[in-house]
Protein backbone atom coordinates (compact mmCIF):
# COMPACT_ATOMS: atom_id res chain seq x y z
CA UNK A 1 0.00 0.00 0.00
CA UNK A 2 1.44 3.39 -0.41
CA UNK A 3 2.44 5.21 2.51
CA UNK A 4 -0.15 7.87 4.21
CA UNK A 5 0.45 11.32 3.77
CA UNK A 6 2.15 13.35 6.84
CA UNK A 7 -0.68 15.11 8.69
CA UNK A 8 0.29 18.35 10.48
CA UNK A 9 -3.88 19.22 11.34
CA UNK A 10 -3.58 21.10 14.91
CA UNK A 11 -6.86 19.25 15.73
CA UNK A 12 -8.36 16.72 14.86
CA UNK A 13 -5.00 15.64 14.05
CA UNK A 14 -3.30 12.56 13.07
CA UNK A 15 -3.18 9.40 15.25
CA UNK A 16 -1.12 6.63 14.97
CA UNK A 17 -1.22 4.19 12.15
CA UNK A 18 -1.15 1.46 14.07
CA UNK A 19 -3.97 2.59 16.67
CA UNK A 20 -6.19 3.23 13.12
CA UNK A 21 -5.69 -0.32 12.27
CA UNK A 22 -5.89 -1.96 15.43
CA UNK A 23 -9.61 0.32 15.36
CA UNK A 24 -10.26 -0.67 11.75
CA UNK A 25 -9.38 -4.81 12.39
CA UNK A 26 -12.07 -4.29 16.07
CA UNK A 27 -14.79 -1.69 13.71
CA UNK A 28 -17.36 -4.87 13.49
CA UNK A 29 -16.26 -7.57 15.98
CA UNK A 30 -14.52 -6.46 19.36
CA UNK A 31 -12.44 -9.20 20.56
CA UNK A 32 -14.98 -11.96 19.75
CA UNK A 33 -17.51 -10.29 21.32
CA UNK A 34 -20.13 -9.86 18.08
CA UNK A 35 -20.39 -6.12 18.27
CA UNK A 36 -18.42 -2.55 17.21
CA UNK A 37 -17.08 -0.92 20.41
CA UNK A 38 -19.92 1.57 19.26
CA UNK A 39 -23.07 -0.74 19.33
CA UNK A 40 -22.09 -1.73 23.26
CA UNK A 41 -23.68 -0.76 26.27
CA UNK A 42 -21.68 1.09 27.87
CA UNK A 43 -22.82 -0.73 31.48
CA UNK A 44 -21.88 -4.11 29.69
CA UNK A 45 -18.94 -6.19 30.71
CA UNK A 46 -17.25 -5.57 27.50
CA UNK A 47 -17.08 -1.74 27.78
CA UNK A 48 -16.47 -1.64 31.42
CA UNK A 49 -12.98 -3.78 30.15
CA UNK A 50 -11.72 -1.33 27.77
CA UNK A 51 -12.95 1.64 30.00
CA UNK A 52 -10.94 0.35 33.54
CA UNK A 53 -7.94 -0.35 31.27
CA UNK A 54 -8.05 2.87 29.86
CA UNK A 55 -8.05 4.22 32.94
CA UNK A 56 -5.13 2.47 34.50
CA UNK A 57 -3.00 3.07 31.75
CA UNK A 58 -3.63 7.07 31.89
CA UNK A 59 -2.88 7.04 35.00
CA UNK A 60 0.15 4.78 34.50
CA UNK A 61 1.37 7.03 31.63
CA UNK A 62 0.72 10.17 33.62
CA UNK A 63 1.68 9.35 36.49
CA UNK A 64 -1.12 10.65 38.22
CA UNK A 65 -1.38 10.34 41.69
CA UNK A 66 -3.88 8.05 43.65
CA UNK A 67 -5.91 11.00 45.17
CA UNK A 68 -6.90 12.81 41.55
CA UNK A 69 -9.39 11.56 40.20
CA UNK A 70 -9.54 11.04 36.06
CA UNK A 71 -12.92 11.35 34.69
CA UNK A 72 -13.87 10.89 30.80
CA UNK A 73 -16.14 13.64 29.71
CA UNK A 74 -17.77 15.65 26.60
CA UNK A 75 -18.13 19.50 26.14
CA UNK A 76 -14.11 19.63 25.10
CA UNK A 77 -11.65 22.32 25.84
CA UNK A 78 -14.59 25.11 25.07
CA UNK A 79 -17.10 23.16 27.59
CA UNK A 80 -14.52 22.97 30.15
CA UNK A 81 -13.89 26.57 30.58
CA UNK A 82 -17.81 27.03 31.81
CA UNK A 83 -17.26 23.54 33.66
CA UNK A 84 -14.69 24.54 35.37
CA UNK A 85 -15.65 27.88 37.20
CA UNK A 86 -19.13 25.91 37.66
CA UNK A 87 -17.30 23.47 39.60
CA UNK A 88 -14.24 25.09 41.23
CA UNK A 89 -14.70 29.15 41.74
CA UNK A 90 -17.68 28.70 44.32
CA UNK A 91 -18.57 32.45 42.69
CA UNK A 92 -15.62 33.63 44.03
CA UNK A 93 -12.48 35.55 42.02
CA UNK A 94 -10.57 32.97 39.58
CA UNK A 95 -7.06 34.35 38.00
CA UNK A 96 -6.05 33.90 34.72
CA UNK A 97 -2.66 33.93 32.84
CA UNK A 98 -3.05 35.44 28.93
CA UNK A 99 -0.88 33.78 26.37
CA UNK A 100 -2.47 33.51 23.73
CA UNK A 101 -6.47 32.48 22.11
CA UNK A 102 -6.80 29.93 24.03
CA UNK A 103 -6.39 31.34 27.57
CA UNK A 104 -7.76 34.86 26.41
CA UNK A 105 -11.19 32.50 25.93
CA UNK A 106 -11.25 30.58 28.87
CA UNK A 107 -10.97 34.12 31.12
CA UNK A 108 -13.79 35.62 29.36
CA UNK A 109 -16.05 32.53 29.66
CA UNK A 110 -15.45 32.30 33.48
CA UNK A 111 -16.61 35.71 33.69
CA UNK A 112 -20.26 34.46 33.31
CA UNK A 113 -19.72 32.34 36.51
CA UNK A 114 -17.13 34.40 38.63
CA UNK A 115 -15.08 37.00 38.90
CA UNK A 116 -12.52 36.66 36.03
CA UNK A 117 -9.02 38.00 37.10
CA UNK A 118 -6.00 38.61 34.83
CA UNK A 119 -2.96 38.17 36.53
CA UNK A 120 -0.87 38.62 33.94
CA UNK A 121 -0.80 39.29 30.22
CA UNK A 122 1.23 38.69 27.20
CA UNK A 123 -1.20 40.49 24.65
CA UNK A 124 1.31 43.41 24.05
CA UNK A 125 3.76 41.22 22.57
CA UNK A 126 1.60 39.48 20.25
CA UNK A 127 1.42 36.15 22.38
CA UNK A 128 4.95 35.59 21.53
CA UNK A 129 6.24 34.67 25.19
CA UNK A 130 5.12 33.31 28.76
CA UNK A 131 5.64 36.43 31.21
CA UNK A 132 7.43 36.20 33.94
CA UNK A 133 5.77 34.31 36.86
CA UNK A 134 7.71 36.69 39.59
CA UNK A 135 5.86 39.23 37.87
CA UNK A 136 2.06 37.55 37.76
CA UNK A 137 -0.23 39.79 40.20
CA UNK A 138 -2.17 36.73 41.67
CA UNK A 139 -4.89 37.24 44.11
CA UNK A 140 -4.11 35.32 47.08
CA UNK A 141 -7.78 34.55 47.92
CA UNK A 142 -8.83 33.44 44.36
CA UNK A 143 -10.37 29.97 44.10
CA UNK A 144 -7.72 29.25 41.51
CA UNK A 145 -5.30 30.41 38.87
CA UNK A 146 -6.00 29.07 35.31
CA UNK A 147 -2.64 28.74 32.54
CA UNK A 148 -3.11 27.24 28.84
CA UNK A 149 -0.06 25.12 29.11
CA UNK A 150 0.14 25.17 25.73
CA UNK A 151 -1.48 27.77 23.06
CA UNK A 152 -2.06 25.98 19.72
CA UNK A 153 -2.25 28.82 17.76
CA UNK A 154 0.50 30.72 18.87
CA UNK A 155 2.41 27.82 19.49
CA UNK A 156 3.24 28.82 22.83
CA UNK A 157 4.47 26.19 26.04
CA UNK A 158 5.05 26.39 29.44
CA UNK A 159 8.55 24.46 29.47
CA UNK A 160 8.08 25.05 33.46
CA UNK A 161 4.44 24.26 34.91
CA UNK A 162 4.53 27.95 37.49
CA UNK A 163 4.82 26.44 41.36
CA UNK A 164 2.18 29.06 42.95
CA UNK A 165 2.82 28.28 46.60
CA UNK A 166 6.80 29.47 46.15
CA UNK A 167 4.98 32.56 44.22
CA UNK A 168 3.30 32.89 47.61
CA UNK A 169 -0.15 31.91 46.82
CA UNK A 170 -1.58 28.30 47.52
CA UNK A 171 -4.10 28.15 45.45
CA UNK A 172 -4.63 25.43 42.61
CA UNK A 173 -3.58 25.52 39.37
CA UNK A 174 -6.06 24.65 36.47
CA UNK A 175 -3.94 23.73 33.29
CA UNK A 176 -5.71 23.25 29.98
CA UNK A 177 -3.42 21.05 28.29
CA UNK A 178 -5.85 19.78 25.55
CA UNK A 179 -2.73 20.33 23.50
CA UNK A 180 0.14 18.70 24.54
CA UNK A 181 -1.28 16.30 26.92
CA UNK A 182 0.46 12.78 27.02
CA UNK A 183 3.81 14.50 25.12
CA UNK A 184 5.96 15.02 28.17
CA UNK A 185 5.06 14.97 32.28
CA UNK A 186 3.53 16.58 34.27
CA UNK A 187 4.43 17.92 37.70
CA UNK A 188 0.93 16.97 39.91
CA UNK A 189 2.70 18.73 42.93
CA UNK A 190 1.89 21.66 40.90
CA UNK A 191 -1.32 20.79 39.69
CA UNK A 192 -4.75 21.11 41.09
CA UNK A 193 -6.72 20.07 37.71
CA UNK A 194 -5.93 19.51 33.92
CA UNK A 195 -8.61 19.70 30.97
CA UNK A 196 -7.89 18.69 27.44
CA UNK A 197 -9.72 17.57 24.88
CA UNK A 198 -8.97 13.93 23.08
CA UNK A 199 -8.79 15.02 19.51
CA UNK A 200 -4.82 16.28 19.33
CA UNK A 201 -2.71 14.04 21.00
CA UNK A 202 -5.25 11.24 22.45
CA UNK A 203 -7.83 10.41 19.58
CA UNK A 204 -11.33 11.39 18.47
CA UNK A 205 -13.08 14.65 18.84
CA UNK A 206 -15.83 14.02 21.41
CA UNK A 207 -14.09 13.34 24.49
CA UNK A 208 -13.07 15.33 27.12
CA UNK A 209 -10.20 14.29 29.90
CA UNK A 210 -10.13 15.70 33.64
CA UNK A 211 -7.93 15.08 36.47
CA UNK A 212 -8.78 17.03 39.05
CA UNK A 213 -7.23 16.28 43.28
CA UNK A 214 -10.37 15.23 45.05
CA UNK A 215 -10.20 17.72 47.59
CA UNK A 216 -11.13 20.14 44.78
CA UNK A 217 -14.67 18.01 43.65
CA UNK A 218 -17.66 18.55 45.94
CA UNK A 219 -17.54 22.29 45.67
CA UNK A 220 -20.19 22.95 42.18
CA UNK A 221 -22.46 25.85 42.15
CA UNK A 222 -26.26 24.71 42.36
CA UNK A 223 -26.70 26.01 38.41
CA UNK A 224 -23.70 23.59 37.58
CA UNK A 225 -25.64 21.23 34.87
CA UNK A 226 -25.54 17.32 36.90
CA UNK A 227 -23.85 15.99 33.89
CA UNK A 228 -20.95 18.58 33.92
CA UNK A 229 -20.85 18.22 37.85
CA UNK A 230 -17.17 16.75 38.85
CA UNK A 231 -18.84 14.82 42.01
CA UNK A 232 -21.98 12.95 40.28
CA UNK A 233 -19.69 12.30 37.53
CA UNK A 234 -16.64 10.75 39.76
CA UNK A 235 -19.26 9.28 41.98
CA UNK A 236 -20.54 7.31 38.89
CA UNK A 237 -17.23 6.56 37.46
CA UNK A 238 -17.87 8.95 34.29
CA UNK A 239 -21.33 6.66 33.48
CA UNK A 240 -23.54 9.32 34.97
CA UNK A 241 -24.77 9.98 31.59
CA UNK A 242 -23.34 8.14 28.72
CA UNK A 243 -19.69 8.37 28.36
CA UNK A 244 -18.16 8.64 24.82
CA UNK A 245 -17.46 5.27 24.25
CA UNK A 246 -15.92 5.45 21.09
CA UNK A 247 -13.27 8.04 22.38
CA UNK A 248 -12.47 6.37 25.44
CA UNK A 249 -12.03 3.30 23.24
CA UNK A 250 -9.60 4.72 20.61
CA UNK A 251 -7.64 7.04 23.29
CA UNK A 252 -6.85 3.86 25.53
CA UNK A 253 -5.94 2.17 22.04
CA UNK A 254 -3.56 5.67 21.87
CA UNK A 255 -2.19 5.11 25.80
CA UNK A 256 -1.42 1.62 24.54
CA UNK A 257 0.79 2.31 22.03
CA UNK A 258 2.60 5.41 24.00
CA UNK A 259 3.17 2.87 26.82
CA UNK A 260 4.91 0.84 24.42
CA UNK A 261 7.19 3.20 22.53
CA UNK A 262 11.12 2.95 22.69
CA UNK A 263 13.55 5.04 22.19
CA UNK A 264 17.27 3.84 23.44
CA UNK A 265 16.91 3.32 27.16
CA UNK A 266 13.61 5.09 27.40
CA UNK A 267 10.34 3.56 27.20
CA UNK A 268 6.31 5.02 27.19
CA UNK A 269 6.11 8.78 27.89
CA UNK A 270 9.71 9.99 28.12
CA UNK A 271 10.50 7.78 25.13
CA UNK A 272 7.75 10.07 23.53
CA UNK A 273 8.97 13.39 25.23
CA UNK A 274 12.77 12.56 23.98
CA UNK A 275 11.24 11.94 20.53
CA UNK A 276 9.21 15.44 20.52
CA UNK A 277 12.24 17.32 21.57
CA UNK A 278 14.53 16.33 18.82
CA UNK A 279 11.30 16.79 16.46
CA UNK A 280 10.92 19.86 17.64
CA UNK A 281 14.58 21.17 17.94
CA UNK A 282 14.98 20.04 14.22
CA UNK A 283 12.01 22.21 12.74
CA UNK A 284 13.03 25.20 14.77
CA UNK A 285 16.52 25.13 14.05
CA UNK A 286 15.68 25.09 10.02
CA UNK A 287 13.33 27.70 10.45
CA UNK A 288 15.93 29.88 12.74
CA UNK A 289 18.64 29.32 10.22
CA UNK A 290 17.20 29.97 7.36
CA UNK A 291 16.68 33.63 6.01
CA UNK A 292 13.23 32.81 4.25
CA UNK A 293 11.11 30.93 7.38
CA UNK A 294 10.33 32.41 10.56
CA UNK A 295 9.14 32.04 13.92
CA UNK A 296 8.29 34.81 15.93
CA UNK A 297 7.84 33.09 19.36
CA UNK A 298 10.54 33.90 22.32
CA UNK A 299 12.87 30.40 21.91
CA UNK A 300 12.16 29.99 25.94
CA UNK A 301 8.73 29.52 24.99
CA UNK A 302 8.00 27.83 21.82
CA UNK A 303 5.91 25.06 21.82
CA UNK A 304 6.97 21.21 20.74
CA UNK A 305 3.97 20.27 19.58
CA UNK A 306 2.54 23.52 17.27
CA UNK A 307 4.86 25.45 15.17
CA UNK A 308 3.77 28.75 13.55
CA UNK A 309 5.43 30.22 10.91
CA UNK A 310 5.43 32.12 8.15
CA UNK A 311 7.32 33.05 4.66
CA UNK A 312 8.95 35.99 3.89
CA UNK A 313 7.60 36.65 0.69
CA UNK A 314 3.93 35.87 2.19
CA UNK A 315 2.42 35.92 -1.53
CA UNK A 316 3.60 32.76 -1.82
CA UNK A 317 1.55 31.14 0.54
CA UNK A 318 -0.75 29.44 -1.53
CA UNK A 319 2.36 28.12 -3.62
CA UNK A 320 3.35 26.48 -0.28
CA UNK A 321 0.73 24.81 0.63
CA UNK A 322 0.00 23.47 -3.15
CA UNK A 323 3.48 22.11 -3.41
CA UNK A 324 3.08 20.71 0.39
CA UNK A 325 -0.08 18.82 -0.77
CA UNK A 326 1.53 17.79 -3.74
CA UNK A 327 4.28 15.99 -1.76
CA UNK A 328 2.24 14.39 0.94
CA UNK A 329 2.02 17.06 3.55
CA UNK A 330 -1.57 17.90 4.50
CA UNK A 331 -2.88 21.00 6.64
CA UNK A 332 0.14 23.08 7.30
CA UNK A 333 -2.40 26.25 6.66
CA UNK A 334 -2.02 28.23 10.14
CA UNK A 335 -4.77 29.56 12.10
CA UNK A 336 -7.05 32.66 10.19
CA UNK A 337 -5.80 34.91 13.34
CA UNK A 338 -2.15 35.00 13.49
CA UNK A 339 -2.00 33.70 9.23
CA UNK A 340 0.96 32.19 7.63
CA UNK A 341 1.72 28.35 8.47
CA UNK A 342 1.68 26.06 11.27
CA UNK A 343 3.07 22.50 11.70
CA UNK A 344 1.26 20.86 14.57
CA UNK A 345 3.71 17.93 15.26
CA UNK A 346 1.85 15.84 18.02
CA UNK A 347 3.36 12.25 19.53
CA UNK A 348 1.36 10.85 15.85
CA UNK A 349 3.96 12.23 13.89
CA UNK A 350 6.65 10.39 13.27
CA UNK A 351 10.42 12.10 13.15
CA UNK A 352 10.11 11.30 9.49
CA UNK A 353 7.44 13.73 8.83
CA UNK A 354 9.76 16.07 10.20
CA UNK A 355 12.54 15.31 7.99
CA UNK A 356 10.25 15.59 4.85
CA UNK A 357 9.01 19.37 5.80
CA UNK A 358 12.13 20.51 6.57
CA UNK A 359 13.30 18.80 2.93
CA UNK A 360 10.18 20.39 1.48
CA UNK A 361 10.84 23.94 3.21
CA UNK A 362 14.83 23.34 1.60
CA UNK A 363 13.26 22.96 -1.71
CA UNK A 364 10.38 25.56 -1.60
CA UNK A 365 13.14 28.06 -0.29
CA UNK A 366 15.83 27.66 -3.26
CA UNK A 367 12.96 27.65 -5.76
CA UNK A 368 11.61 30.85 -4.52
CA UNK A 369 15.57 32.63 -4.16
N1 LIG B 1 -7.95 24.62 24.46
C1 LIG B 1 -6.94 24.41 23.60
C2 LIG B 1 -5.54 24.60 24.06
C3 LIG B 1 -7.21 24.02 22.29
O1 LIG B 1 -6.22 23.82 21.42
C4 LIG B 1 -8.55 23.83 21.89
C5 LIG B 1 -8.92 23.34 20.49
N2 LIG B 1 -8.10 23.74 19.46
C6 LIG B 1 -9.56 24.07 22.80
C7 LIG B 1 -9.23 24.46 24.09
C8 LIG B 1 -11.01 23.95 22.44
O2 LIG B 1 -11.33 22.63 22.28
P1 LIG B 1 -12.79 22.18 21.77
O3 LIG B 1 -12.97 22.74 20.41
O4 LIG B 1 -12.70 20.69 21.81
O5 LIG B 1 -13.78 22.71 22.72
Amino acid sequence: PTPRPFNFSAGPAALPEEVLQTAAAEMLDWHGSGMSVMEMSHRGAEFISIYEKAERDLRRLLAVPQNYRILFMQGGGIGENAIVPLNLSRAGVVDFVLTGSWSQKSQKEAGKYATSRVAASAEASGFTEIPNPASWQIDRDAAYLHICSNETIHGIEYQQLPDLKALGADIPLVIDCSSHIASRSIDWSRVGLAFAGAQKNLGPSGLTIVIVREDLVGHALAICPSAFNYELVAKNQSMYNTPPTWGIYVAGLVFDWVLRQQEGDLTGLAAIEARNIRKAAKLYAYLDGSGFYRNTVAPTARSRMNVPFFLADESRNADFLTGAKARGLLQLKGHKSVGGMRASIYNAMPEAGVDALIDYLREFEKSAA
